[in-house]
């Protein structure tokens, strides 16, 4: 969705509210992209503030267990006509006026998206020997390959 924002840059305490929903493709998200917030003109300067919600769709990276949940991503820009000397994601040049929201959107996902899933943080993945997925079960070749295991071994 794009937003005009001519009329918010021109006036001081104007605003513009959008709630709205738009397909991103990717192979981790499941579901449309829900799209909320506002942006408004506070003392001439225009922020835009709201969340990006979607559905996760990945395999956890200990044990491989499917993974899917909602994620909400935050949104909080300032937007600025033109571009300065300051790089940084928070500033937001917005060309001729209109601002290309799915864009910026997107651009927020994927940065803030984790380069690898878990399950739970606790989890404790699968046996690197025989596959065991030890959140279900224990197997043997984990104790022997255990260092503390073989202080005790050595005793007897
Ligand atoms: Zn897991
Ligand atoms: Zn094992």
């Amino acid at each position: 969705m794009y937003i005009e924002l001519d009329a918010v840059f021109g006036n001081e305490g104007a605003g513009k509210a959008f709630d709205y929903a738009f397909a991103l493709e990717d192979e981790l998200i499941a579901s449309d992209v829900h799209v909320s917030g506002r942006v408004y003109n506070k003392t001439g300067i225009v922020y835009l503030e709201g969340k990006a919600v979607y559905e996760l769709t990945a395999v956890c990276a200990r044990c491989n267990a499917p993974i899917r949940k909602p994620v909400e991503v935050p949104l909080s820009h300032c937007l600025i006509p033109h571009a300065e000397d300051d790089e940084d994601d928070y500033y937001i040049v917005v060309e001729n006026m209109r601002l290309d929201l799915d864009a910026l959107v997107a651009e927020d996902i994927f940065l803030a998206m984790p380069s690898r899933f878990l399950c739970r943080e606790s989890c404790k993945g699968l046996c690197s020997i025989c596959g065991a997925d030890l959140n279900q079960t224990t197997c043997n070749c984990v104790k022997s390959t255990d260092p503390r295991w073989d202080v005790l071994k050595n005793l007897f």
